[in-house]
Parts: structure tokens; sequence; C-alpha cells
């Protein structure tokens, strides 16, 4: 019989009835250690009181009203957001691509808006993953993901990931503003080299350029500090969040300055779900957690731990683990066997993660995950490395 769930997935033949921190259980009971998180996702676990308490709440007072009235707990959150962080102004949408999207609209607005409306193009990155949106396809460029979809949304140019040259060279009079991931998630746990991201803001000062951050992946905590850019020495014009922004609850964003948002007012752009209460009210639970004294110190604490854990494993199965990448709880291991293999391996010894580019398998947990999860993930690693000797 034809699947009832479209075929685009080829799933795992396992599903999970519940979870409790970073632990899964499945239907036949079996217990899985989450170091995918829904695809770093899961920011606070699973049955974390807190979020599920807001959630529950909310859902008894009032889930959705669309954006014809104001909505209290969205301004609540827009407003943490921009303490936090360079932005004056917040689009709830709710996705990734939803909110990489608005942001590609909101710099050829601004453009346009200053008088340079042929400046249109977005300069992006090689291993770039914005999302599965026509325009967002484009944006990635990734031919696999391309096929057949045609023909490709214009405006967007690739350079190599890094290199400041290149990116110099393909900077023209249609050039509107550069598109980039601080660290690549799906690309591989790429992280820009060490002064990419200043150099870049440098260019787009000397151009008049918007500079357009996607921290889908790399935002909300997971490297360690609330976005990733906070430890580049630079702000952004426009910055994109998603994945675990609401810790499971679909919902994306767009923070902007005031010389971007200005430009969008009424009817410019739109959502019927975006930053509804029942969203503000999962992410306003999340923030509370992730912004709690002492809880960015122990996702680097953790970060450590298992970094230095996965040095070890490399050390100890040098013909299966190349190295490690990444930043905070955003970790890499490069493979020397097929990232899919030891992903296949992991999940026999009871430990869940996330294949990425370059055949790299990422490791990207819930932040709240505990020392001794990280322990027990090591040690799994360690067995499923072993089996594949
Ligand atoms: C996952 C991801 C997206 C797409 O997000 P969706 O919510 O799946 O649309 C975009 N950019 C990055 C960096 C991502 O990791």
């Amino acid at each position: 019989m034809f699947p009832a769930l479209m075929p685009t997935y080829a799933r795992a033949d396992l599903a999970f009835e519940r979870g409790e921190g970073a632990w899964l259980i499945a239907e036949d009971h079996r217990r899985f250690l989450d170091f995918g998180a829904g695809i770093a996702t899961s920011s606070l676990g699973h049955g974390h009181p807190g979020l599920t308490q807001a959630i529950a709440a909310q859902a008894q007072r009032v889930l959705h009203v669309s954006n014809l009235y104001r909505i209290p707990a969205a301004e609540h959150l827009a407003q943490r957001l921009i303490a936090e962080t360079f932005a004056h102004s917040v689009f709830f949408c709710n996705s990734g691509a939803e909110a990489n999207e608005g942001m590609v609209k909101m710099v050829r607005r601004t453009m346009a808006e200053t008088g340079r409306p042929e400046r249109t193009r977005l300069i992006c990155f090689e291993g770039a993953f914005h999302g599965r949106t026509l325009a967002m396809l484009a944006a990635t460029n990734n031919p696999k993901y391309l096929a057949g979809f045609g023909p490709k949304v214009d405006g967007f140019d690739h350079v190599p990931f890094g290199n400041m040259n290149a990116v110099r060279d393909a900077i023209g009079p249609h050039t509107a503003g550069i598109l980039v991931e601080p660290i690549q998630g799906e690309g591989g746990i790429r992280a820009a080299p060490p002064g990419f991201l200043a150099d870049l803001r440098r260019a787009c000062d000397e151009w008049g350029l918007l500079l357009a951050l996607d921290e889908v992946q790399c935002g909300m905590g997971r490297t360690g500090t609330l976005f990733a850019y906070q430890q580049s020495g630079i702000t952004p014009d426009l910055l994109s969040a998603a994945k675990g922004i609401a810790g499971g609850f679909p919902m994306g964003a767009i923070l902007a300055t005031e010389a971007v948002a200005k430009h969008l007012g009424p009817g410019t752009h739109g959502t019927t779900f975006g930053g509804n209460p029942l969203a503000c009210a999962a992410a306003n639970a999340v923030l509370d957690v992730i912004l709690a004294p002492g809880f960015l110190d122990q996702v680097r604490a953790r970060g450590e731990q298992l970094r230095a854990g996965l040095e070890a494993l490399v050390q100890a199965h040098p013909t299966v683990l190349r190295g490690v990448r990444g930043i905070g709880l955003m970790l890499g291991l490069e493979c020397d066997v097929a990232n899919t293999a030891l992903q296949q391996a992991c999940l026999e010894h009871g430990l869940l993660t996330v294949a990425a580019g370059q055949n790299v398998l990422r490791l990207v947990p819930p932040l709240i995950v505990t020392e001794a999860d990280c322990r027990e993930a090591l040690d799994r690693l360690g067995q499923a490395a072993a089996s594949l000797t």
C-alpha cells in the first residue's frame, strides 16, 4: 500500500511514546538518549515542567487570535529578545525557512525604500542550508534539493564559505546584502573562520549592504551564548531564529534593526499563525530557562565536557573517527566510516544523533542535558565506534 505520509523522509522504524529530559522512550519501552533533539529543536528536552505547564495553561485561555489584535505575550517576547541583542524590532513566524524568506524580503524592501531598488541580490555560501521554500532552495543552492523543482528563484549568488576575496569579487551593483550561517549546521557543523563575520560586517558597511545571519540552528543558546554572533564582536542588521526558539513548538523569528524594520509598515508582510499566544507562551517559557542566571554557563560546561570526551574517542577509535568540530552544544564528529553507519550504530546503542554534510555526525543534545547524560552518551558512542572497528 502507498504510504499515507508522503515518502519524503527515509524514516527509522522507530516511534516514541514519551520523553523525560534528554531521554526518549519508544513504544516498545526501549530508552534512547536524544542527542539529536529533533534536529537541534527540543532545546529544553522532553516533558520540561515549565514549558509543558506554560503551553497547557495558555491552551486553556486562548490559542490563537490573529495579528489583527495586540498579543501581549508576543510584545513581551519581542522586548526580551531586543533587550538581549542588537535588534530593535522582531517579526514572529512559524519556521526557519519562513524566517529566512522574510529576512530576504526585508533586505530588498530596505534597499527599495532607500533609493537603491536595483539592489536585490544576496550573497550566500557553498554548504549553506536555509530551508525548503522555493526561494530558500535557491539560497541553499544544493543541487540535490533543487532537482526537479525548477525554475530556480533568481537573486542569490554563491561563494565558498570563509573566502573573503570571493565575497568581495561577488559584490556588484545589484548586491543588497549577505546571508550567512555563523556555523553551518546541515553543511557539517562548519564554524565561520575567526574574523570572517567581522570581515563580512566591514564589507557590508563599506558597500552599504545588509548583513543577515541565519541563526535558525546555532541560535537560542545552542553555542553557549543566546546567539552565536555574540561571540564574534559584531552585530548583524537582521537575524533569523527558529528550531529551538519554542522548545519544539513551531515558531520562527526575524530580529532586525530599526533602520530595517522602519520600512515594514502595515501590510508589507504578514502571517496568520505567526506569534500567536500559544507559540509565544512556549517561547517565553524557553527564554525563562535559557536566560536564567548560570544556564548558559551550564551549556558551555556541558559543551566542553562533550568536546573533551569526543576528542578522547577520536584518539581511541582512529579508524572510525577523525576529529571534532563545533561550539558549545553544536558539535560534529568527523567520521572515517560513513556518518550514517555510525549514526545507525549509535541508534543500536540507544543514542540518537543526526547526520550532516562533509560526512559529519551531529551531536546537538537538549540544552538541559546533564553531566551524567553526557557521560552516558560518550559511553554509548564509544561502544558504537568500537562496533565499527
Ligand atoms: C533547519 C534550518 C532551516 C530551515 O528551518 P525549517 O524550520 O525547517 O524551515 C534554515 N536554516 C538553518 C540554518 C537550519 O538549520
